[in-house]
């Protein structure tokens, strides 16, 4: 058990005190349901109002133990001292000014902080590009792409996700329900087979011979390891196969971290791992600290040929984002993504047993650092061990067909990880008990019951 003090004051964590989802959390949901988009996937009847740490407490009063940081994104943990402090301080000096239109001061430092931290293709240093969020950054990268490239075509890869705007969800291929009803998409877009050395031939033998000439191809957009559709990591020789192709036929190579950023994979970006240098690198989640920003590093010839007005944003850069990302900067450095692989280190050994435990139910358990994907026989399980963490006061979240993402805080704490994969342990024995598929589907009908249970992005 673990306690965090301002929210548990010596309680330990998770410590539930209503069944959960509590009365408070079903009235909210009722509430929410009549007035919010339905678009909105909703996981299972989670009703947070404070955070620290690994520490969430619900609206019930219930103290939760968070694997899932909102979708990886709480790198620094929930309300880090030093990143409230940033907040409050750049608060009480500046909310707001464009920096599309101005000169912010810590606009630039931003950029700088993330370029001293990015290996980028060629030898120069990069120039930033600062957004809202991952969707914006896709967006930008599609349009740096085409115009400094003269080239019209892109390819994502099945099984990617990259946002629901709509460039960056015509490059999305995780779920085809992210498309219904929205077509026709962004023309000129194609998906390759994702992660085995041998799927590289489908651009030779596919795209090139059969669709498009490899000079009209703009950019390959690749997440290193992929996040929403499955957490799904590439055989080792895939992505420098990947750069190589770009190199051959002028491409450009544009790596989304959205999700595997930020020193979720035990280094600052999982493209490390390969030793591969994208062109272009897309951030947001996990490098402010769950301030709304995303950043595009881009080789400075190419973003150097966009002249004023190409691209901007009112609010891309805004000051109180731009100080919560310099602190978590400092932060990732001095500690959490050292701390990322050594607990990743930790964890995967005992989930790995729990796929010789539960043979045939635990399909695979893979990842790098804290971004590790749990993989079940069915849906339906999956959705049954999500459920089940959750009424122990652990929270996880679902990904791919039929994963669940363990994708803490990167300050999670020896105890706090030995903690959470032992609750996640009495989990997964739960919905394995559930041999008969019509109790599993009755499980995930309740989880369902407030909301649609399949989880995203
Ligand atoms: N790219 C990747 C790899 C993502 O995982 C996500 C979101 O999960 C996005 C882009 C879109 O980011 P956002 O939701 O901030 O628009």
């Amino acid at each position: 058990m673990t306690s965090s003090s301002r929210l548990a004051h010596g309680r330990p964590v998770p410590d539930l005190v209503t069944e959960l989802p509590g009365p408070r959390a079903r009235a909210h949901v009722e509430y929410d349901h009549d007035w919010t988009s339905p678009s909105l996937p909703r996981a299972y009847p989670l009703v947070p109002v404070r955070g620290e740490g690994l520490t969430i407490e619900d609206i019930d009063g219930n103290l939760l133990l968070d694997f899932a940081a909102g979708i990886a994104v709480n790198s620094t943990g929930h309300s880090h001292p030093l990143v409230v402090e940033a907040i409050e301080r750049q608060a009480r000096e500046l909310q707001h000014y464009s920096a599309s239109d101005f000169y912010l001061p810590i606009y630039p430092q931003v950029c700088q902080a993330i370029a001293e931290i990015t290996p980028i293709a060629g030898g120069d240093r990069p120039r930033v590009y600062l957004g809202n969020s991952g969707t914006e950054v896709v967006e930008a990268a599609l349009k740096l792409a085409r115009h400094a490239t003269g080239r019209p075509y892109i390819v994502g890869f099945l099984g990617g996700f990259h946002g629901r705007t709509y460039g960056s969800v015509s490059l999305t291929a995780s779920k085809a329900k992210y498309h219904a009803g929205f077509g026709p998409l962004l023309p000129g877009v194609f998906h390759a087979p994702f992660g085995r050395v041998e799927d590289l031939r489908w651009f030779d033998e596919v795209l090139f011979r059969h669709l498009v000439p490899a000079n009209e191809v703009a950019a390959i957009v690749v997440e290193p390891i992929q996040g929403e559709g499955g957490y799904v990591v590439p055989e080792p020789g895939f992505l420098p196969g990947l750069r190589d192709l770009c190199d051959r036929h002028g491409i450009l190579l544009v790596a989304d971290e959205v999700q595997s950023g930020a020193g979720r994979t035990g280094t600052m970006w999982a493209c490390e791992q390969w030793h591969v240098r994208p062109d272009i690198l897309l951030t947001a989640k996990g490098i402010g600290s769950g301030l709304p920003i995303g950043a595009m590093v881009a080789r400075r010839d190419l973003l150097e040929q966009w002249g004023p007005g190409a691209h901007g944003s009112t609010y891309g850069g805004n000051p109180i984002a731009c100080a919560a990302t310099l602190v978590t900067i400092d932060l990732l450095r001095d500690g959490l993504v050292a701390n990322a692989r050594t607990r990743g280190a930790q964890a995967m050994p005992v989930l790995r047993q729990l796929a010789t435990r539960h043979p045939g139910i635990v399909i695979d358990v893979r990842g790098r650092g804290l971004m590790i994907g749990v993989e079940f026989d069915t849906p339906e399980r999956a959705e049954a061990v999500q459920w089940a963490a959750f009424r122990r006061g652990l929270l996880v979240l679902e990904c791919g067909r039929s994963a669940v993402r363990i994708s803490p805080p990167l300050v999670v704490t020896e105890e706090e990880l030995a903690t959470g994969l032992r609750l996640f342990g009495q989990a997964v024995d739960e919905a394995a008990g559930a041999k008969d598929e019509s109790r599993l589907e009755g499980e995930a009908a309740q989880a369902g019951a407030f909301g649609e249970v399949e989880a995203a992005i």
